[in-house]
């Protein structure tokens, strides 16, 4: 219920309609658009305090194998029951980089990852652009950074945005339990400052190595026949005819191993939490980008901006809010407004995405364009991953880049060699059939909405160069 002072506020006229709304739902009324005591803005207040905020983000966790997401094998049971059955769902949303750290900064900062850069992108950020984690501190906001080492030191661009008392190192997957004995210590202990945990786990990215329990999961053979490593991939790829089909479904069912090993970790990880956590906390779980598997003569990640990588799981628990499926596509640089939003501050002008606030209340989430960028260079032409890392690594900001935009169902790829590509996802996900020239013969109203996104790319329509 809303507080004696939220109800004395003008407020109330926004407040009370949902407060209400929840009590005819039966759905709980711990959270509501209350007025933080130091806000301008309504923002979201859990259990009459600011929410605190659990963002996990599971690296390399692509949508699409997950059983949440209707993947065939049963990868998430448990993330199916936590947030399918009582969370917001949102079935289309997508990364805006292709892997770990331009993802990370471009949702740090809300803006598209070429926007987002200084000069190299494993720097740290301009001061001049402003993070959610920046304001958030600013607003009192504990920040705690649960990560892998040693791994992330190659990661460095995501690891300087907190300071070295904000971070917890260890490896995968105590990070999980060692964030979740610091939740613990925070719902239990004296300190009622409201935190921020991003929990930054590992577990299904490559090595796809999953604990003995794990590998006979999925038809897997009786003698586990080890660890695939990315270089095991690459040797594949190299073989004549490349990878055989054998080959291809040994590493994804390993890697579905690794998933359901993750959602054992989540189940015990949330389970082990004092029950006031899910009452004073908004928990969100997303991934970075996805991984391939040769979809499109490709593995891992970093190399596309196809929906293996591009499509990732974005979860929600928000204390009272109904649970919902939302279809409409969005990315993640909608998270930085968003979480500003329910924290009640304003966004600063950097950011370029929406808030979905409203969208948690229950409004519809509006049309949007989501885009996608990804540095890579040309595979399987690239040979060497080490060659690849450098150059990546190094790439300055405006080097060329496969880019992606979607509108509804429809998606456009411009490749960094020119090329365009355009799908309707809904009669072909898997991004086989390239209607490009088949642009004119689409209905009035589908050409008319997606005329612009040959625009927002900078590429030449169809309509321009038929007349
Ligand atoms: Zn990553």
């Amino acid at each position: 219920m809303p507080s004696k002072s939220q109800l004395k506020t003008g407020r109330l006229a926004l407040v009370k309609p949902l407060a209400v709304a929840l009590i005819v739902l039966g759905l709980g009324t711990l959270a509501v658009f209350g007025l933080p005591k130091t806000n301008k803005k309504p923002g979201l207040t859990c259990s009459g305090k600011p929410c605190n905020v659990i963002l996990i983000v599971a690296d390399t966790l692509a949508a699409k194998h997950m059983s949440l997401y209707g993947y065939e094998r049963e990868t998430t049971p448990f993330l199916d029951e936590f947030f399918g059955k009582e969370g917001i769902v949102f079935e289309n949303a997508w990364s805006n980089a292709s892997w770990t750290v331009p993802s990370f900064i471009s949702f740090f900062t809300s803006r598209l990852p070429s926007d987002a850069y200084v000069e190299r992108i494993e720097d740290s950020l301009s001061e001049s652009i402003p993070t959610f984690l920046d304001i958030l501190r600013d607003e009192g906001v504990q920040l705690q950074y649960f990560h892998v080492t040693p791994f992330l030191l190659a990661n460095r661009g995501v690891l300087e945005e907190f300071s070295p008392e904000e971070r917890v190192g260890t490896l995968d997957p105590l990070l999980v339990y060692a964030a979740g004995d610091w939740i613990r210590a925070q719902e239990e202990g004296s300190n009622k400052k409201p935190y921020f945990a991003l929990i930054h786990t590992y577990l299904v990215h490559d090595p796809y190595d999953p604990p003995e329990k794990y590998r006979t999961l999925f038809d897997g053979p009786v003698q586990y026949p080890g660890p695939v490593f990315d270089g095991t991939m690459f040797q594949a790829m190299r073989q004549p005819g490349g990878p055989t089909a054998a080959q291809v479904e040994r590493y994804t069912r390993q890697y579905d191993q690794e998933i359901r090993f993750l959602d054992d970790v989540l189940k015990d990880f949330f389970s082990d939490l004092p029950p006031s956590t899910l009452d004073n906390s908004i928990v969100i779980l997303m991934a970075d980008h996805g991984e391939g598997f040769w979809e499109h003569g490709r593995f891992l990640h970093g190399n596309s901006v196809y929906e293996e990588l591009t499509h990732v799981p974005f979860l929600l628990r928000v204390p009272g809010a109904p649970s919902r499926r939302i279809s409409e596509p969005m990315s993640l640089i909608d998270l930085a407004p968003t979480l500003l939003d329910l924290h009640g501050t304003d966004r600063p002008p950097s950011f370029q995405g929406k808030s979905l606030l409203s969208v948690l209340k229950g409004d519809p989430l509006d049309e949007q364009r989501p885009q996608a960028e990804s540095t890579d260079v040309q595979w399987p032409g690239k040979q060497e991953f080490a060659t690849l890392q450098t150059v990546v690594r190094t790439a300055r900001i405006d080097i060329p880049r496969d880019r992606a935009i979607r509108v509804g169902p429809w998606k456009l790829i411009s490749t960094l060699t020119g090329q365009l590509e355009f799908y309707n996802l809904e009669t072909d996900p898997a991004e086989k059939n390239n209607l490009l020239s088949r642009w004119q013969q689409l209905s009035e109203p589908d050409r008319n909405k997606t005329a612009d996104l040959f625009e927002a790319l900078d590429v030449p329509s169809p309509k321009l160069q038929s007349e």
